[in-house]
């Protein structure tokens, strides 16, 4: 193929390091009496060799996402996030507040109200410019940090909340990559976007969300000298995760090939469990209908001969069914219903909720397992 051009220094020198072959988009449920075939498009990550930025290569999709319930391990991320920014002096009473927000939920606003922030509209800058998983649903990824970073006021904060790349090839996280999510950000790669814009990141907070999600705080350059900074330390988060950026080879097209080689693994070893499964007459329910089971269940070959059907708590995804197999979406009071033996959880983050939420599972003898480990 053509080198294509890159989302953010606009270079043509890459490598192209994971390709999950036509998939649907996984974000067109289409309804259960649509018989297919649904349309299918290249989707492909592609590695810049100049900025280190990994990417989407082409997304010929329109997103057209039913809204997903968010999350609790979401709202309760977002809180402890909003604490830890607070405890580091940035988020004083009374600033101006901008939220470039996710087309998944997650909003800090209401947080931010709470501390006396205020939020500001139609252009106008603000002291604390928010950006949670938003960034990466830019196909211009130059132009979009670019208008993040103009709405900065002078000695302003950007924050920027990312699921890092790094964690993606620590925990073989290959179903990251979706259409509609145009980059995958590692820490240096993001310090090099943002140094383009005059900006340079001065602290970062670690979460748990996703395997490893990332915070960062950016200021311009020219206010680094002024203020409560804050700046990190030589051996602060910052300089640990650009460390283990390093270490991890976030910039290596053969380190990142590896994803390859688990989404390989991945839907052999979930073919196999579930083909094992229904020989020993043992029903699998999924739950979750998540962007990031359509890619594992298509390389799986998975179909509702396998898995009768996925559980989701959205009400805007029932009746219909996921993308590119016939299995349909149902109802949580199917679990009671239908009684199954195992329930393969898409979402690991959601394991305590959803054991909480339908204890029925469990009592009736049934066990939740992890999609990604095949494990209880
Ligand atoms: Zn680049």
């Amino acid at each position: 193929m053509d080198e294509p051009a890159c989302r953010a220094c606009r270079g043509r020198i890459g490598h192209l390091v994971l390709d999950l072959g036509e998939q649907p988009a996984c974000d067109y449920f289409p309804r259960c009496d649509d018989p297919g075939p649904d349309p299918v498009y290249p989707l492909q990550m592609w590695l810049c060799s100049l900025c280190g930025l990994a990417q989407l290569v082409a997304d010929p999709t329109v997103p057209e996402e039913p809204r997903g319930a968010e999350p609790a391990a979401l709202v309760a991320q977002a809180a402890e996030a909003v604490d830890r920014v607070a405890a580091a002096g940035l988020l004083p009473d009374g600033h101006r507040v901008v939220e470039y927000g996710s087309p998944h939920g997650g909003s800090w606003l209401g947080l931010l109200a709470q501390r006396g922030l205020r939020p500001v509209h139609g252009g106008e800058p603000a002291e604390v410019v928010l950006d949670c998983f938003g960034l990466m649903h830019a196909a211009d990824q130059s132009a979009a940090l670019a208008d993040r970073t103009a709405r900065v006021a002078p000695g302003g904060v950007l924050l920027l909340q990312y699921h890092s790349l790094g964690t993606i090839i620590r925990c073989g996280q290959w179903n990251a990559l979706r259409h509609g999510h145009y980059a995958y950000y590692s820490t240096a790669a993001l310090a090099t976007m943002l140094a383009a814009t005059g900006f340079s990141p001065r602290m970062a907070w670690r979460f748990e969300l996703y395997g490893g999600t990332v915070l960062l705080a950016a200021r311009r350059e020219a206010d680094a000298a002024h203020g409560p900074d804050g700046a990190d330390g030589p051996d602060g988060p910052m300089r640990s995760l650009l460390a283990e950026d390093i270490r991890v080879g976030v910039r290596d097209p053969a380190v990142l090939g590896g994803l390859q080689r688990d989404a390989e693994a991945r839907a052999k070893g979930l073919r196999d469990w579930l083909v094992a499964e229904r020989s020993s007459g043992r029903t699998v329910l999924g739950y979750g209908a998540a962007s990031r089971a359509v890619a594992l269940l298509r390389w799986a070959g998975v179909d509702r001969s396998l898995m009768p059907a996925v559980v989701d708590a959205s009400p805007a995804k029932q009746g219909l069914r996921m993308p590119g197999t016939d299995i349909p979406v149902v109802g949580p009071a199917q679990l009671a219903a239908r009684k199954p033996d195992a329930v393969l959880l898409f979402v690991t983050d959601l394991l305590q909720e959803v054991r909480a939420a339908y204890p029925e599972v469990e009592a009736d003898g049934g066990r939740w397992v992890d999609a990604d480990a095949l494990r209880s």
